[in-house]
């Protein structure tokens, strides 16, 4: 089967519609292409690595240059686009909340100051906070802190909401599962097969299942802690920044929408796959959460806990994104986006639009060579990174 297009309308696949299908799609259209985006599940669900209550937004990286120049762009593009939707005035409907981003130091730690330091020298702003102006401000114990200004919270479901109203009416077709895919076809659960001028694959965790052996990802058990923040802070919640520890992995991010902290580590889980999983979140964790609490921000360890989940990140060997074109194998010719760990929420405007550009036959706007699915990191020791 041929999808009908207009004359020299180039049709295109995306095969998932988590974040980052999403954003390729929306690039797509307005690229002018006829776009499927094939996905069993709606586009706010509890199953795939995108929806959640919120993302931390952050422009620090350490000493990596190249992905702090993505962050700032991301902002700018995910500024645009909260502009557009005309989501960017209203605090019921915004996408970022700018509360920043803070690094927890301990006495001895230098992770924080080197991040500040990285910052100053790319000719960024930072603050740094001596441990009374971290208690004082914000109620954290800490030796010092550092916080990233251009920092903040993204919102997944305002977010996948408004881009699910929008791509329907520019045209975007819907399917199911895929069964089967190559560089120019795909087949559905139907049975259905469907050529396309390009398939691209945003499958997180799926994606491995999707292309063999072509792609070396693996997906990790990631578990999160919800603690009513605002019974504990009051008010207070609305100017509290994402926060996180290197050394011990804890992050926590407020949403304001409900009034919650989301505890969690950003240190991989066990290898295991969403489908079949129970989602529990053992004891074990729960009270390593509220132990990192009563460690560095003793008011929020007294909150409730009103839920838990389990969550997937999709890894590669050496822990950074894959954004290419395969060139070898069975999948030869397919686009793939993947490897996003837990921490490619933040660049998927970016990441999006360099999908779309690939399934074009376009020049990248960013190098990609460093995405390669080639390249000899895929097969080096796991590193960690921070959310
Ligand atoms: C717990 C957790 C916390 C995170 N925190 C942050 C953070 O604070 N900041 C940040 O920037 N990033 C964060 N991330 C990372 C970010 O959320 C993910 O990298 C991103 O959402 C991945 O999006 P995706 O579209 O690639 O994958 P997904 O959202 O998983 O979407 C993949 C889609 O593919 C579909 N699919 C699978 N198989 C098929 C098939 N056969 N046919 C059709 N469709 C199929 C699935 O149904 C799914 O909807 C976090 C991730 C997790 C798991």
């Amino acid at each position: 089967m041929t999808l009908p297009t207009a004359p020299f309308q180039k049709r295109i696949a995306v095969v998932g519609g988590g974040v980052m299908g999403a954003m390729t799609a929306h690039h797509l259209l307005e690229r002018g292409a006829h776009v499927t985006l094939y996905d069993p599940l709606p586009y706010n669900n509890s199953i795939n690595a995108s929806s959640d209550t919120g993302r931390s937004f952050r422009v620090h990286y350490g000493d990596d240059l190249v992905l702090m120049d993505m962050a700032l762009e991301s902002r700018v593009l995910w500024k645009k686009m909260e502009a557009d939707a005309g989501a960017a005035t209203s605090n019921s409907k915004s996408w970022f909340h700018p509360s920043g981003k803070m690094l927890l130091a301990d006495a001895g730690d230098p992770y924080a100051r080197e991040c500040a330091l990285a910052m100053r020298n790319h000719g960024l702003l930072s603050r740094e906070f001596t441990a009374a102006q971290a208690a004082a401000r914000y109620g954290f114990q800490v030796n010092s802190a550092v916080l990233d200004p251009y920092g903040g919270i993204l919102s997944p479901g305002r977010i996948l909401a408004h881009l699910n109203t929008t791509l329907t009416a520019d045209g975007l077709q819907r399917r199911g599962r895929v069964e089967a895919l190559a560089s120019r076809w795909v087949r559905d659960a139907s049975g259905t097969k469907t050529q396309f001028d390009a398939v691209v694959v945003t499958a997180g965790a799926w994606t491995q299942q999707l292309l063999g052996s072509d792609i070396a990802v693996t997906s990790t058990r990631q578990q999160l802690v919800y603690f009513d923040a605002a019974s504990a802070l009051g008010r207070d919640i609305s100017h509290l920044p994402v926060f996180s520890h290197m050394e011990s992995g804890f992050y926590g991010i407020p949403t304001q929408a409900d009034g919650l902290v989301k505890i969690a580590n950003h240190h991989p889980g066990p290898a295991a796959h969403p489908d079949g999983d129970d989602r529990r979140v053992d004891l074990a964790f729960i009270d390593a959460a509220r132990n990192f609490l009563a460690r560095y921000h003793p008011k929020l360890a007294k909150a409730e806990i009103r839920r838990t989940h389990v969550c997937f990140y999709t890894g590669t060997r050496d822990r950074d994104f894959i954004l290419d074109r395969i060139e070898h194998g069975p999948a030869r010719g397919v686009i793939v986006g993947t490897g996003f760990s837990g921490h490619g929420f933040k660049f998927a405007p970016l990441i999006g639009r360099t999908l779309a550009e690939l399934a074009l036959n376009k020049t990248t706007s960013i190098s990609i060579e460093r995405f390669r699915s080639s390249r000899p990191g895929l097969y080096a020791p796991t590193s960690v990174v921070a959310v």
